[in-house]
């Protein structure tokens, strides 16, 4: 695993652009770069220890519902309520940045927009 902070850390800090569009204790909200559906927006524990879902769900199960509850308030605030919650989960499932962070997709979903 790399030493270098990921994007979402230096976004975070204010080192790289990014549209955060919501924070907790824990927890923010980027909207994504390339958005795959109408509503595409990220949702990324601050702490960097975790690089993907099954790491964060056996060590913090509380923060994993964190993020959940955050997507629940945006899909609520960004679209109707309802969504997808995307975790890719390694490399060849499309995973590029290792520092978990969930795809919530709503809006007009197609079968299309599956990944984040
Ligand atoms: P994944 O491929 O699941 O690791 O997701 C990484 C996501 O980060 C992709 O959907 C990218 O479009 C998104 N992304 C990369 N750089 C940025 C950025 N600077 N601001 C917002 N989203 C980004």
């Amino acid at each position: 695993m790399s030493d270098e902070p990921s994007i979402f850390t230096r976004i975070l800090h204010g080192e790289l652009p990014g549209e955060i569009i919501a924070e907790t204790e824990h927890v923010f909200a980027l909207r994504d770069i390339a958005p795959k559906a109408p509503v595409h927006l990220l949702i990324i524990p601050k702490t960097p220890d975790y690089r993907d879902v099954t790491e964060l769900a056996a060590a913090d199960p509380a923060l994993m519902a964190d993020m959940i509850a955050l997507a629940g308030r945006l899909a609520h605030e960004h679209a109707d309520g309802e969504f997808r919650l995307v975790f890719n989960t390694g490399a060849s499932a499309g995973q590029t940045v290792f520092h978990v962070h969930a795809h919530v997709l709503a809006g007009e979903l197609s079968e299309k927009s599956l990944g984040g």
